[in-house]
């Protein structure tokens, strides 16, 4: 990363850790091989596949032939929503408001197979109550959708409780949980909370872009999205991504090593971050709280200023951070996690999401920005 940048927008994409891109480089170059070859080349490159999914499993508490390689969660979460054949007694599926648009944007595929679509909206504080969940749950609900954590505003689900309570109304319905933003970061316990797909992406967590991985639970087989081989359990077809899953599976280690002490810095971080700008900033305030949410991630709404000015003017300073809004010139309004919330015009929202890179001096520097950012974008309304 340019150090001359203060790079806040981990929630968007993360840089490549240097250790990442030297497990990756002997697979960028002379260990070329089909992992499907029979040659030495092709089984070194199998031996890769196998210990990458070795890891992913041991990371996420499950086992290796239930880790299906893909090129994101984009692609995961496909894979699990249209992998679900519509029956009429299986015509029912739920999904959370404020899933990511991988997940919300099958709506009209579901519908035109013939689901029904309910959508559970989150209370005020952006948590997803699990009665609210388990309370839609009939006996033609095929699949209900929920993500561990909110990548705009950070809250993070009960899945726990969720996936018990659905389950204990009807056993056969699926659980969908997208892990995206949470991954290697909050622990889940998917066993526990009786998750049959789960999504994880590997440029959240400092591994390379264009690879993540789709958890399917023993004894599932979701249909696939395309024709061609054999290749990872028959689910998704294509030659594997070698370099880019072995970055992958260097990214999830690393990440899951320093988990819990990156976890207790960030949120120290975090929590300065805030407190100095509601200190020092009139007119602020924050969403995804109370309650639990991700030690990294703040969404922070600056009244009477415009989130799209507020970036640009932030990133003139040097500083990166994401607009919480989707604010297009001709119409700013707010996203549909941020509607969910209430939130009914643009009240200037940001989005500052850290990562192990992260310093005290980046957060110090984005608060100086922002105090200077945020006095002019209100004169520029
Ligand atoms: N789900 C969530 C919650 C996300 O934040 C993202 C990435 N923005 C995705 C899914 C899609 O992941 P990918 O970029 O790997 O396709």
């Amino acid at each position: 990363m340019n150090r001359t940048l203060t790079y806040l927008d981990n929630g968007s994409t993360t840089q490549l850790d240097p250790a990442v891109l030297q497990v990756m480089q002997p697979y960028l170059s002379n260990i070329c091989g089909n992992p499907s070859s029979e040659h030495r080349l092709g089984v070194a490159s199998r031996e890769v596949l196998d210990d990458a999914r070795r890891t992913l499993a041991q990371a996420l508490g499950a086992q290796p032939t239930e880790i299906v390689f893909t090129s994101g969660a984009t692609e995961s979460n496909a894979l699990a929503l249209r992998g679900i054949t519509w029956s009429p007694h299986r015509s029912h599926m739920i999904v959370s408001g404020i899933e990511h648009s991988s997940i919300l944007g099958h709506r009209a595929w579901a519908e035109n197979l013939g689901f029904e679509v309910s959508t559970v909206l989150p209370l005020p504080s952006g948590h997803i109550d699990p009665e609210s969940v388990s309370g839609l749950v009939r006996p033609e609900t095929a699949l209900v959708c929920i993500q561990h954590a909110n990548n705009e505003i950070g809250t993070i689900q009960p899945i726990e409780t969720i996936g018990q309570a659905i389950k204990h109304k009807n056993g056969k319905t699926h659980f969908l949980v997208d892990a995206v933003q949470s991954f290697t970061k909050v622990p889940l316990d998917i066993r526990r909370s009786k998750i049959d797909y789960l999504s994880v992406s590997s440029h959240k967590i400092h591994g390379p872009k264009g690879v993540g991985a789709l958890f399917v639970r023993r004894g599932l087989k979701p249909q696939p999205l395309f024709a061609g081989g054999e290749q990872e359990n028959r689910i998704r077809p294509g030659t594997e991504n070698v370099p880019a899953i072995a970055g992958f599976a260097a990214a999830v280690k690393i990440g899951m090593e320093k988990s819990a002490s990156e976890s207790a810095r960030l949120a120290a971080l975090r929590d300065h971050l805030v407190l100095s700008i509601l200190r020092e900033i009139p007119d602020v305030s924050e969403n995804g709280t109370p309650g639990p949410r991700l030690p990294h991630h703040a969404s922070v709404n600056f009244h009477g200023a415009r989130a799209e000015t507020l970036v640009h003017l932030l990133e003139s300073e040097g500083v990166i951070v994401s607009s919480g809004a989707a604010c297009h010139a001709s119409s700013p309004r707010p996203t549909h996690v941020l509607r969910a919330l209430g939130v009914v015009r643009d009240e200037g929202t940001l989005r500052f999401s850290l990562s192990r890179f992260s310093t005290q001096t980046d957060v110090d520097t984005a608060i100086e920005a922002l105090k200077r950012g945020v006095a002019l974008a209100r004169t520029l309304r």
